[in-house]
């Protein structure tokens, strides 16, 4: 029927709106908007602008549009100008120092993600990324070629790795029980933050953070403040060196970056490092089985990179043919699903 439905009008306008919305919460957030608030809250545009040392008209108007989206409150006086607030939301995911920060990650979708959707009609017709377009560089490995090749956008790129992995680590390291396991390794497992939420969990449990000789050497910038000597990093290569020995192989993010043929390349050499009862911890987007959801995941695969997005049950499908059984599957509420695998 013809009658234009108010939702449906809602629904696209808040499609077609997405990206100022993402823009306008990725500039307040490198601008520093919310840090400054927090500090001082109640200041109003101008002053705000004074500190930023931006414009009055466009910080005014990215106040604004903060207040829009849910991410200040702002307080109207008569005849003056509105002071402004972080709500619960900014607190708790946009400053700097929040425990549960995404500032890292926001920053990556910013200054990486962005450049690259704004390719996405090239990365359609081509099938492959677009950082060559994006960037001016030419990358066979992403990370090797793109992400470790200076310091600031490794920086950047352990940063947003790091802020995800403090988000969902905790959901993570609780969703099964993992008692019998005494050493596990993380593959991948980048800055450690993931390592030490699965020492915080698990007290008995010590976890070898094995990454790139590129990653290794920077993680110290992200020890935690109360180190906990459960949990060490070892350099190397994935692809091409020995693994450390480990009774748990945890893969977080790591599988949806490769094709099947390097996820068999992975999983083979830990299958050769595993003894019966050993595990493999797998953390991913699982796709629904008809591939329709969660968006999240299907957005993501739109960057085109060398990987795919799967489901639990293709997933489930590599690992048994490298000899794992899939013991346990669950969907946290947070951003990142989990499967328990076992040797057999
Ligand atoms: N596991 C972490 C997490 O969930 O937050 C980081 C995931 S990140 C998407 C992928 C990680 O794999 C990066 O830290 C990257 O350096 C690492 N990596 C990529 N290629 C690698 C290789 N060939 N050998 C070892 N680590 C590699």
């Amino acid at each position: 029927d013809s009658e234009l439905k108010k939702e449906d009008l809602q629904r696209i306008i808040e499609l077609m709106d997405g990206f100022k919305a993402s823009k306008a919460l990725f500039t307040s957030s490198k601008m520093g908007v919310f840090d400054l608030l927090q500090t001082r809250p109640g200041l109003d545009a101008a002053q705000v602008a004074q500190e930023l040392k931006a414009s009055v008209k466009g910080t005014e108007c990215l106040l604004e549009a903060c207040v829009a989206l849910g991410l200040l409150k702002s307080k109207g006086r008569t005849g003056q100008s509105p002071m402004y607030e972080n709500t619960h939301l900014a607190t708790r995911f946009l400053l700097s120092d929040a425990p549960l920060s995404l500032q890292g990650y926001i920053r990556h979708c910013n200054d990486t993600v962005w450049p690259l959707f704004s390719h996405l009609e090239s990365a359609v017709q081509d099938g492959s990324n677009q950082r060559e377009k994006a960037f001016g560089k030419k990358s066979q490995d992403v990370f090797q070629d793109t992400y470790y090749n200076s310091k600031e956008v490794k920086l950047r790129f352990m940063n947003a790795m790091h802020s995800i992995a403090k988000v969902t680590g905790k959901a993570v390291a609780t969703a099964f029980d993992l008692s019998k396991f005494k050493t596990a390794c993380d593959i991948g497992g980048c800055t450690g933050a993931m390592a030490y939420e699965f020492t915080k969990a698990h007290p008995k449990l010590s976890v070898t953070v094995f990454d790139l000789p590129a990653v290794v050497e920077m993680s110290e910038h992200f020890h935690p403040l109360h180190t906990d000597n459960r949990v060490s990093f070892v350099a190397g290569d994935f692809f091409k060196d020995e693994l450390p020995k480990a009774d748990l192989y945890i893969l977080a993010r790591i599988l949806h970056d490769w094709p099947d043929e390097k996820v068999h390349l992975l999983l083979s050499k830990i299958a050769d490092a595993c003894t019966p009862g050993c595990g493999v911890l797998l953390s991913e987007i699982f796709l629904d089985e008809e591939r329709r959801g969660p968006s999240r995941g299907l957005l993501q695969a739109l960057s085109m990179s060398e990987g795919k997005q799967r489901s639990a049950t293709e997933y489930s499908l590599l690992l048994k043919s490298h000899g794992f059984v899939t013991a346990h599957v669950k969907h946290t509420a947070n951003l990142l699903d989990a499967m328990l695998c076992i040797k057999a």
